[in-house]
């Protein structure tokens, strides 16, 4: 099966280069018969911090295919909120990239696994027919059995399945700057939840830019609702307060699309991996994400081809994996982490400083105990539900 042009990636990002890469490999049939029309030219930049967790690297080694480019290491992570702050070290969970770099290294690794990538060619238009899809582009029309769209935020490819932009979406905003005396230790990535004002957080993470330690910091915003949050002003405040100016920085604005609970990721030819289904709307990462949505999508389609999976389960097969169940728990942990039970999960989380450690594991793909997931799960629960208890008595009082 998949004759007929076989498979379009519209987007050559980590979700859509890693899903050429894993079905060449797991398909060596399929050698240039994946076709990744990309509509900038490597090196090409795309705003990002560039922390890709562990368990996104894990996938690209398996598939041969780990970009080798300098980077910062990340060895733990340190999180202040209203009360304190906590940090878990956990040594090499991730690294800091530079994705001009990373993006660029990755496709030339998927051009020499046989992919074919097309570059400066944006894709307008996707219109499904009687078998397949037509991919339309400035430069002309290409059929294929079936289309991923992997064209992240803005993507073209979910306007053209008529979908929405997504309930969950985040405006961003960083820069780079050199390091200060007051940040955090460097192998460390900072997140600074502490200011109530917004739902969201702000971040320090290490990064290797032409040879030079720099930190890049920044403002993540998630949208809850109508409130108006001037991330620029934010963003200046907190430079500010450690002696910068965000006037003399290039301002890196973009935005970010979270996972919805029943949104749709499929129709007929039509399947969405990466930024364009949705990332985790709580922090925002997403390279990892997009990895093992990329991977994901290619065993689904080898499956497809060897087995008849049908192409129309592809959400359900999202939803039922090890990537689409971390998504969903982020997705429904939004309101404790930005509405009212903010509070309580802070001082869950200033107490018990498993908690991070297990989310630092997590981010590095490395093996997680289920007696402590559920343990921490329980310990959580009663937490919050003690605390909740207590408060409305007290109000009752
Ligand atoms: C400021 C900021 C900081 C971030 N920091 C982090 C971080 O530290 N760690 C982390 O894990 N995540 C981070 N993220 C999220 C992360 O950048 C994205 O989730 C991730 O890049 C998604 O990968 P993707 O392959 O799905 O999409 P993208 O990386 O966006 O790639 C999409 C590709 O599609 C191409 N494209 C778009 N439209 C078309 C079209 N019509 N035709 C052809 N090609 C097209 C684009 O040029 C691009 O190459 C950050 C995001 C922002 C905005």
């Amino acid at each position: 099966m998949f004759t007929d042009g076989d498979v379009i990636i519209v987007g050559g990002g980590p979700a859509g280069l890693t899903a050429a890469i894993s079905l060449v490999r797991r398909a060596p049939r399929l050698r240039e018969r994946v076709v990744v029309l990309e509509g900038a030219t490597y090196p090409r930049e795309k705003y990002c911090a560039g922390a890709v967790g562990g368990r996104g690297d894990q996938i690209l080694r398996t598939l041969d295919a780990s970009p080798n480019v300098p980077c910062a290491p990340i060895d733990g992570i340190s999180l202040k909120v209203e009360g304190g702050e906590v940090a878990a070290r956990v040594g090499g969970i991730g690294r800091v990239v530079r994705r001009i770099e990373f993006d660029h290294a990755l496709a030339k690794l998927a051009r020499a696994a046989g992919v074919r990538l097309v570059e400066g060619t944006r894709v307008t238009d996707v219109i499904t027919r009687p078998k397949g899809a037509r991919v339309e582009t400035a430069h002309g029309a290409l059929d294929a059995a079936i289309v991923i769209g992997a064209d992240g935020v803005g993507s073209t490819v979910r306007k053209a399945m008529g979908l929405t932009r997504g309930a969950w979406r985040a405006q961003v905003l960083e820069v780079d700057t050199p390091p200060v005396a007051s940040d955090r230790e460097r192998a460390f990535i900072h997140f600074d939840a502490s200011d109530r004002r917004y739902p969201g957080y702000s971040w320090d993470f290490p990064t290797v830019f032409h040879g030079d330690e720099l930190v890049c910091r920044g403002v993540y915003h998630l949208r809850m609702g109508d409130e108006v949050v001037d991330i620029q002003a934010l963003l200046a405040e907190r430079l500010a307060a450690i002696g910068l100016d965000l006037a003399k920085c290039k301002n890196k604005r973009y935005a970010e699309r979270g996972f919805e609970l029943d949104g749709e990721l499929g129709r007929g030819p039509i399947l969405l991996i990466g930024e364009a289904a949705g990332i985790d709307p709580i922090t925002g990462e997403g390279i990892a994400q997009a990895i093992e949505y990329g991977d994901l999508v290619a065993r689904f389609l080898c499956e497809h081809r060897e087995r008849g999976a049908p192409l129309h389960t592809w959400t359900e097969r999202l939803r039922g994996s090890r990537l689409g169940r971390d998504l969903l728990v982020r997705t429904h942990a939004i309101p404790a982490f930005y509405a009212a039970a903010r509070p309580r999960v802070e001082r869950f989380l200033l107490r018990n400083e498993h908690a991070l450690r297990l989310g630092c594991q997590h981010f590095g793909g490395l093996p997680i105990e289920r007696v402590r997931l559920a343990k921490l799960a329980a310990q959580g629960a009663v937490a919050l539900a003690a605390e909740g208890l207590s408060r409305a008595f007290g109000e009752r009082r």
